[in-house]
């Protein structure tokens, strides 16, 4: 027997893995089309930068994802696309003229006289040679994403650079300069689309949660570690949205040292019931892999197993698929976790030397408890709205 198999066994006494294809009525799940291609979002440019040899974001690991999807046979060379310059015009839908402003000014490595007011130049967002340039590479492969899955020429398409979800309207934060998430999901709006956002990485989405904060339009589900013990510190389960968009943000903190279990147990308690009220035509998932043991910035405990999981629910949900990147700092994990997600998004085989060893620990009970005081509190209180409008 696999590693997955006895591991899936193991899973299966908390977690009820067979529930995970009840969601989307049949009709809405994608039908198979030889014309459709999936992308993949890449380009060697991306590797070239640095935020500064003891900064925890690696460009670098991209590259190293890159690799590993060619070295496993995972990709052709028409799945591959570069990514695309955004317009000045498409980084207003979410940033201010005055930040992007000094932003422009930042490219040179220089630091800018205003940056500290826009959050520049400190630990966290460094100034480097070519921020801007990054940056741009990263918002316009979202939108290249965007494109084609709304438009039915993909059914997914991931962009590993993608997923910067902190950046604010005119503020860097967490390593994030343009937050790409909201201004691809801005596109989606601009096409008629209902929009559903899951965020599985370790930090608060809080940046794309702002975007659409008072927004119907838009569901926004962040799991992540309790923001009592982690940046940004925001994304309580109480924080739900407001005016229209009251009940459409989500948030499930979970403990630090929460492991696969306790991880997945609030995702299937949440994300099919909410995704199934909403009825999105777009899912955009942030796929973060800080949530894995080992990532020298946070305290969670999952494995590739538990990753792998919501990855495979958000292919069988078969919703027409943007996935994007996000945190993950121990490079070797992103650049296997990232490889396995696109096998996944392509029906292929994951070969068994991106998974890791399996940790069969069994969750402490206080963790469970306390993920289920927030699901039962967001069912209460957040789903009754979503299905009034859905
Ligand atoms: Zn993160």
């Amino acid at each position: 027997m696999g590693y997955m198999d006895k591991y899936i066994r193991f899973l299966t006494k908390y977690i009820k893995l067979n529930s995970y294809s009840c969601c989307q009525p049949k009709e809405r799940r994608i039908k198979q089309d030889l014309e459709k291609l999936n992308l993949f979002v890449y380009t060697d440019r991306l590797g070239s930068f640095s935020y500064g040899y003891d900064h925890p974001m690696r460009p670098a690991r991209l590259r190293l994802t890159y690799e590993q999807v060619k070295r496993y046979g995972l990709i052709e060379e028409e799945n591959l696309i570069e990514p695309r310059e955004p317009t000045e015009k498409e980084l207003l839908w979410f940033h201010t003229e005055d930040y992007l402003e000094t932003l422009k000014k930042a490219d040179s490595g220089i630091l800018p006289e205003d940056a500290a007011r826009y959050g520049l130049g400190m630990g966290d967002n460094p100034v480097f040679k070519g921020v801007f340039q990054w940056s741009l590479l990263t918002v316009g492969g979202s939108l290249l994403a965007a494109e084609f899955v709304s438009s039915g020429k993909s059914d997914v398409a991931f962009n590993i650079s993608g997923g910067l979800h902190h950046a604010m309207p005119s503020r860097a934060s967490g390593f994030c300069y343009l937050n790409d998430p909201a201004i691809a999901i801005h596109y989606l709006l601009r096409q008629g689309k209902r929009v559903a956002y899951v965020d599985i990485d370790a930090h608060h989405g809080d940046g794309v949660e702002h975007a659409f904060y008072r927004d119907d339009r838009v569901l926004t589900i962040s799991i992540h570690e309790d923001p009592t013990y982690l940046f940004p510190g925001t994304g309580f389960p109480h924080q739900m949205g407001e005016e229209a968009g009251r009940g459409f943000a989500i948030n499930v903190p979970v403990p630090p040292g929460a492991t696969d279990v306790v991880f997945l147990k609030a995702f299937e308690e949440i994300v099919p019931p909410f995704i199934e009220a909403f009825e999105p035509d777009i899912l955009v998932t942030q796929l973060g892999v800080d949530t894995l043991r080992g990532d020298p910035i946070t305290h969670l405990e999952l494995t590739t197993y538990g990753f792998e999981t919501m990855v495979r629910w958000f292919k069988m949900a078969g919703i027409p698929w943007v996935a994007l990147g996000g945190g993950g700092y121990n490079v070797e994990h992103v650049a296997n976790a990232w490889a396995m997600a696109w096998a996944i998004m392509n029906d292929m085989d994951v070969p068994d030397e991106l998974r890791d060893e399996p940790l069969e620990r069994e969750p402490s009970e206080k963790h469970l408890e306390e993920v289920e005081k927030t699901v039962t509190f967001l069912k209460e209180n957040a789903l009754p709205l979503v299905k009034k409008k859905g």
